[in-house]
């Protein structure tokens, strides 16, 4: 982390401003057309626990146990140099916690519809956006006008493009590239100080992929059963299911959650005035914190079909209430619509349940034949 702390101290110094945020709702456009570098906050490390059960209640789960103790010990650097922080009231539990987080930081909390459906929940979403760009231009001292707003869009509609085309090599038998190879690219976006640069990077790996591809390399062997992750954010330092998924001899071909694909698959319509569009498209981010969620029940359908999945395997972390009652929709979903094999697991980011769980996907696996 040493090297991530002088580069951020080196921003500073320059006079650069940096927001941090720590859900996918954070709209980075407006970020992005505010001149800031945006960042996504730790969250994934299981050494921020002990420190977050000194504020927080044990039985919280672990990504909010984790971002809290990292961030009041200064671990974070992300955190650490941020001029402001974005929150948003999508769980109760984080809620909580940015309400204690204003204590020692700047901390601006977005306040969620509870669903994405009704026009009354897309009007207050929208006075939300404008809230935040509101509050950006007067904290960072910044004009962010429609034509910076259409740029930034521009920007980062071409990255999820170019997401969309890398996650698009997985749909192949056998698979160019690992799920846990995957998830480091998808992660690396997370901490992008130079997004031309980060573009190219990217187009540089679908290049390999595809020379990969046209030699006959394969990451996993032809007819490995292929498995559809879902769930909560499992972001590099807390992906053990995927890593135990790949070890028990399975392709992850799809990572639908938020450190996954799931933030990458709407574009911001380019047609439309800026502010509606990123709203919409923010909204639109099928959460199980929203209520009800259809959504991500239509994009497993679709997904499940497209990349042949043989099997779906749902990962909740302890103490998340949302998705642990959603994986209960989601299994009933998938048996009515083509009855997918599904699988939940429940777990924290210790490594204490890495045989157990190990042991229920190869039972997984096996039964699919
Ligand atoms: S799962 Fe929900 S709360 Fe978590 S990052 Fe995604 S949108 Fe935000
Ligand atoms: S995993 Fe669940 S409980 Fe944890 S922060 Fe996300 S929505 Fe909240």
């Amino acid at each position: 982390m040493a090297d991530a702390f002088t580069m951020l101290k080196d921003i500073k110094a320059a006079g650069k401003k940096v927001v941090g945020f720590y859900c996918v709702y954070a709209p980075q456009e407006l970020v992005l057309a505010a001149g800031a570098l945006g960042f996504s906050l730790c969250a994934t490390k299981e050494e921020g626990i002990p420190d977050g059960e000194k504020s927080l209640p044990r039985n919280f789960c672990p990504l909010i146990k984790s971002s809290y103790g990292l961030a009041v010990t200064d671990k974070c650097p992300y955190f650490l140099y941020a001029d402001l922080i974005i929150g948003e009231t999508t769980c109760d539990g984080k809620k909580k916690m940015f309400e204690l987080m204003k204590g020692f930081k700047a901390v601006h909390v977005m306040k969620m519809p509870q669903s994405y459906l009704a026009d009354s929940d897309k009007a207050y979403w929208l006075h939300e956006v404008q809230v935040l760009k509101e509050l950006l231009e007067a904290e960072l001292d910044t004009q962010i006008t429609d034509e910076k707003l259409q740029a930034a869009i521009q920007v980062l509609n071409e990255e999820r493009r170019l997401m969309q085309q890398l996650a698009g090599y997985l749909k192949n038998d056998p698979v160019p590239m690992t799920g846990q190879d995957f998830l480091k690219l998808l992660w690396g976006r997370n901490f992008v100080t130079d997004r031309a640069a980060f573009a190219e990077q990217i187009k540089a790996v679908i290049s390999d992929i595809e020379e990969s591809v046209a030699n006959g390399e394969a990451a996993r062997p032809q007819g490995a059963k292929r498995i559809l992750v879902t769930g909560v954010p499992t972001g590099v330092g807390a992906d053990k299911v995927i890593k135990i998924i790949e070890d028990c001899g399975a392709a992850v071909v799809y990572i639908e959650n938020c450190s996954g694909m799931k933030q990458y698959v709407t574009l911001v319509d380019e047609t439309k005035p800026p502010l509606t569009a990123i709203a919409e498209k923010y909204l639109a981010i099928p959460c199980s914190c929203m209520s009800p969620n259809p959504t991500r029940m239509e994009q497993l359908d679709q997904l499940v079909g497209e990349y042949r999945v043989d099997g779906v395997v749902d990962i909740t972390w302890q103490g998340c209430h949302t998705y642990n009652v959603e994986s209960r929709v989601v299994k009933e979903f998938l048996k009515q619509n083509g009855n997918t094999p599904f699988l939940q697991i429940e777990t924290d980011y210790s490594q204490g349940d890495v045989e157990q769980i190990t042991t229920r996907v190869q039972a997984f696996l096996e039964m699919m034949g």
